[in-house]
């Protein structure tokens, strides 16, 4: 364990004086100004850049800038704000850290974050950290290090330390500064949860001291340092927070507080038991001490297959900001620039229809709201008003923001034109004739630019579009349920579909904040066709003897979200029972729905919206015991003895199976694709990768063995497809890293 120099001591940091390391030239990332009253400020403008991230050279920068202040006693004070619109410093550079060849790299990057910032916090002027936009992980960190913190109350602006989700912790002195800040047990839930709080929020539990409009941060941290110079520093003591900070307390709490995350987390996310353990530790410690605690903890964490994994998710994530919708030879550079989608029309206002039309008149688009009469027109209002209420209480939204959202919705239980819309989405129920009747209506009432699109689950598009004059601008645009969390759309292309539509649905999906991924059009499309060999097993593998509890649990151990039985009853027997049996009809056994669900939906056992399914519903909170009428249902008892791991493995190696045919048929680009649909469509447990990533890590020819003994024992479903088997043959993987 090493101890970082002592902050006066370290006017040149690791690597300072390595000049073959890349992007070290000075002042690209900083612009220094000093004020009339010697105020240096210090702002975070990244060139070619609409956001500031703390990688080598901008620490470099900042540390330069530091030299300067220390050079000239003259100085008041020090401010850092950012020139960005919406971000004051997204945290580390991520590709840096991922990239680093060696743990030595690695911890030179740590050690170079911790001196520098506690070189800003060793500065004997005051310093003060003017926050607008988001200001997340190390971009907080260096706020935690200045004396005192004010932030604008504008939307954009997301203050906290979210490093765990990354599978890793804050070692920028996060976990050392924030508890000192605000006490133990509020650090404790901002960094174990790896939160990031709205202003207001922020400011009630202490991560800053002052909420100040946009226009006015820089003048008003100026005046804070001339008024109150070293003071701010002094802060009023807190006898709580003392109290709570104190070491036979803290190791309370921490012991209180580890058995049930433990038992949340599963022992999956190995950074939240070691952030505990390393603010726990470090509160007791020196701050020397504690910042080491840090950079040893990364380290061990670093080189985990959960971080790589979650490391990874990050970057699909940013990939899919930037997809374009295009084969990668097309140069988007040349094409005409998209507008943005103003005017929408949403068919259909029930659950997932007021979803869209809520989250789109949210993001500043007028949006028509259509469906057959009143009566469904109300419900669908009255949902999106709760959903706006929501988001006020969230602080996702303020009150005005939700008023003028509401507003942007004109609901309408009769056909209107639709020539000035940009987009229609038709969300209305899910049969096939239905929906191409409407398509045909739709067709004539739109504009000639105006795309249609559709959010059916599982119908082909293809053949929705042949109901129209224009098949090329019919286009899929699928939400996942509920709207206002999934942050995943699947654009799906169907045969006639002209690139330059998908191209603007793939943006319109962006615009909206949402995440796309372009299938080609197919029975289920990506996600739902994945999920229903795994749904459909779990209903089989009930019928044939195996316990609900066993079969749940075994895929919440695995990391799912929640048990497949469980999500039948969230989802509703009779819908997957209707959606397996649309794509049995292409698929065969493999989807061929488990005759137990037909008997349960017999007797009205319909899941949640019915009260019972395989579980009891209605009760408090989430807790839904399992039903103890359903015994009757078990149709066998051939795989009773099945223990847990082996439940496990059946149901885990057909979702592997199906992800290599959608590969393999040509659904999507690249196993990533895959991957970043199941894990942001479905939670596929997302420390594992994605089941193909996963695969990779059991190693392919294992997953064919054991696919092809289960097969053996007469279960034909199990056999391996062709691309599984041909990697196996030939030793390869679905990733070269
Ligand atoms: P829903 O039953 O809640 O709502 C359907 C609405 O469409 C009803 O309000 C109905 O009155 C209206 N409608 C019926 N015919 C209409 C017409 N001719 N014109 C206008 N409105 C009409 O259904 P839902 O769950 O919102 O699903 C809608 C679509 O979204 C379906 O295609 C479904 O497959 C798909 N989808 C559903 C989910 C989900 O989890 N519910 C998820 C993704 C996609």
């Amino acid at each position: 364990m090493t101890t970082p120099p002592p902050a006066s001591a370290a006017a040149s940091p690791p690597g300072a004086t390595d000049p073959t390391l890349p992007g070290q030239s000075p002042a690209t990332t900083i612009r220094r100004h000093v004020t009339d009253d010697q105020i240096c400020v210090l702002t975070f403008d990244r060139a070619d850049s609409t956001a500031n991230v703390f990688d080598r050279a901008a620490l470099m920068d900042l540390n330069e800038q530091i030299d300067f202040v220390q050079c000239h006693p003259e100085l008041r004070g020090l401010v850092l704000v950012s020139a960005k619109k919406s971000i004051f410093i997204a945290g580390a550079d991520l590709t840096q850290l991922a990239r680093a060849k060696s743990p030595e790299e690695l911890r030179e990057m740590i050690e170079l974050g911790q001196v520098v910032f506690s070189r800003i916090a060793a500065l004997n002027i005051p310093t003060v950290a003017a926050i607008h936009g988001a200001c997340v992980g190390g971009g907080y960190e260096v706020c935690l290090a200045c004396d005192y913190r004010l932030a604008s109350p504008e939307k954009a602006t997301k203050i906290g330390l979210p490093e765990t989700q990354l599978g890793i912790l804050p070692a920028w002195g996060g976990c050392t500064r924030l508890p000192r800040l605000i006490g133990f047990p509020k650090a404790l839930d901002i960094i174990l949860g790896g939160k990031t709080l709205a202003a207001k929020p922020a400011l009630k539990a202490g991560l800053i001291d002052e909420i100040v409009p946009r226009e006015y941060l820089t003048d008003r941290a100026c005046r804070v340092i001339l008024e109150r110079g070293l003071n701010l520093r002094r802060r009023p003591h807190q006898l709580l927070k003392s109290l709570l900070n104190w070491t036979p307390v803290v190791r309370l709490i921490a012991g209180k507080v580890a058995g049930p995350l433990n038992a949340k987390t599963r022992g999956h996310y190995p950074a939240i038991p070691k952030a505990l353990e390393v603010i726990s530790r470090g509160l007791g410690s020196s701050l020397e001490a504690s910042l080491a605690l840090e950079q040893d903890a990364i380290l061990e964490l670093g080189r985990t297959d959960v971080c790589r994994n979650l490391i990874r998710i990050f970057f699909l994530q940013e990939r899919a900001k930037k997809l374009t919708g295009l084969p990668s030879s097309e140069n988007v550079a040349s094409l005409p620039r998209i507008e943005p989608v103003r005017r929408m029309a949403v068919i259909g206002a029930g659950v997932m229809g007021a979803g869209i039309a809520q989250w789109t008149s949210s993001r500043d688009i007028s949006v028509i709201l259509r469906d057959i009469n009143d009566e469904a027109i109300a419900k669908g209002m009255a949902g999106i008003a709760r959903l706006y209420e929501q988001g006020v209480k969230r602080h996702a939204l303020t009150k005005l923001e939700a008023r003028a959202g509401l507003d942007r919705i004109s609901p309408s239980a009769l056909e209107v034109p639709l020539g000035h819309t940009e987009l229609v989405i038709e969300a209305a129920v899910e049969k096939m004739d239905l929906k191409q009747q409407l398509f045909a209506r739709l067709d004539r009432l739109i504009g000639p630019e105006t795309i249609l699109a559709s959010n059916t689950s599982a119908l082909s598009i293809s053949e929705l579009a042949a109901s129209t004059r224009h098949p090329e601008r019919v286009v899929g645009i699928h939400f996942f349920n509920p709207v206002h969390r999934m942050q995943l759309v699947e654009v799906v292309v169907g045969r006639q579909t002209h690139p330059g539509v998908v191209r603007r649905a793939v943006k319109f999906v962006q615009q909206i904040g949402k995440l796309p991924v372009v299938v080609k059009d197919s029975p289920g499309f990506l996600v739902n066709r994945i999920l229903m060999p795994y749904l459909v097993e779990a209903g089989y593998l009930f019928e044939q003897g195996a316990r609900v509890e066993d079969i749940d649990e075994s895929m919440l151990e695995f990391g799912m979200p929640m048990g497949p039985l469980r999500l039948i009853d969230e989802v509703g027997l009779d819908v997957a029972n209707h959606v397996a049996a649309d794509l049995a009809d292409k698929f065969r056994e493999r989807m061929q729905s488990p005759q137990v669900l037909s008997a349960m939906l017999k007797e009205g056992l319909l899941g949640r919206k019915s009260g019972k399914g395989f579980y009891v519903h209605g009760g408090k909170g989430d807790y839904a015991p399992v039903n103890p009428e359903i015994d009757r249902y078990h149709d066998g008892t051939r795989l009773a003895k099945l223990v847990r791991e082996d439940l496990r493995n059946r149901m885990v190696l057909l979702m592997i199976n199906e992800s290599a045919r959608c590969l393999e048929e040509g659904l999507v680009a690249e196993p990533a694709d895959v991957d970043f649909g199941m894990i942001m469509g479905t939670g596929f447990a997302p420390f594992r990768g994605g089941p193909l990533r996963f695969a990779d890590q059991l190693g392919i020819g294992h997953v064919v063995d054991e696919m092809m003994r289960l097969a053996g024992e007469g279960e034909l479903r199990y056999t391996a497809c062709n691309l599984l088997q041909t990697m196996a043959a030939a030793g390869t993987k679905f990733y070269q890293s």
